[in-house]
């Protein structure tokens, strides 16, 4: 199997050289590394446009289970109830948004 074994060793070579040569920006890790990525590839490094509606994990002021909610940022900082996804007790939100429109603070308290 002489060919195959050509195919391979030229496969081989490829990859190498194009681990070698191909020029990879030194930026691209702190520009991953920068900011927390939530949801990988919705976002272009570098965008200057923040999502604005999220999906966030969040504590219940109640009984303490964590659960994914989702804030939009697009209205600015706000307040406002939503029932626990777990014991379906009313927790008011406070969502703080900062001037680039993205999340600056998400707290989560009782609202009796
Ligand atoms: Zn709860």
């Amino acid at each position: 199997m002489v060919r195959l074994w050509q195919l391979a060793r030229a496969q081989r070579e490829w990859v190498s050289n194009a681990v070698t040569h191909e020029e990879i920006p030194p930026d691209v890790d702190e520009l991953y590394g920068l900011e927390p990525v939530i949801e990988p590839g919705e976002a272009a490094p570098g965008s200057a446009a923040p999502e604005s509606v999220q999906s966030r994990a969040v504590p219940c002021p109640y009984c303490g289970e964590t659960f994914d909610t989702t804030i939009d940022l697009s209205s600015g900082s706000t307040s406002y109830i939503e029932d626990c996804q777990v014991c379906c007790q009313p927790i008011e939100f406070l969502l703080e948004v900062a001037e680039d429109g993205t999340l600056a603070n998400l707290e989560t308290r009782r609202g009796d």
